[in-house]
């Protein structure tokens, strides 16, 4: 069975197509090794960066309006995850002082996986 994704590693876009039928799988419509490798993956295991805002439970001095903390994990986690991840992130408070690659929530769905902060606050 084949699959068609639009490559996403650069804003040239090439249209993949990924066929997993035989032992190993066959991309064709890429241009470089990144996209063959882009391809596969989407194909076998997706997996996306989350990225998310989370409440700033305080007042930040640096930024005393602010009520939000831009988050993102520190590697890609599998794409079935994603609603797992957002239902977790809804939860969180962080309270300042936070610096910008703090870690958030250590071991996010995944052991060795962090959120951590975006900003300083
Ligand atoms: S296959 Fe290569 S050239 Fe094409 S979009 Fe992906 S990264 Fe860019």
């Amino acid at each position: 069975m084949e699959q068609i994704f639009t490559c996403t590693v650069c804003p040239f876009g090439c249209e993949l197509h990924v066929d997993l039928s035989g032992a190993e799988p066959i991309v064709t419509g890429h241009e470089c090794a990144r996209g063959k490798k882009y391809g596969i993956a989407e194909a076998t295991n997706p997996v996306r960066t989350v990225t998310s805002t989370v409440l700033i439970d305080g007042i930040s001095e640096l930024h005393p309006n602010l009520k939000l903390l831009p988050v993102k994990v520190d590697k890609p986690i599998p794409k079935a995850m994603m609603f797992d991840g957002m239902r977790i992130i809804k939860t969180i408070k962080v309270a300042p002082p936070v610096k910008a690659g703090d870690i958030v929530y250590k071991d996010f769905l995944i052991p060795g996986v962090n959120l951590v902060a975006g900003r300083n606050i």
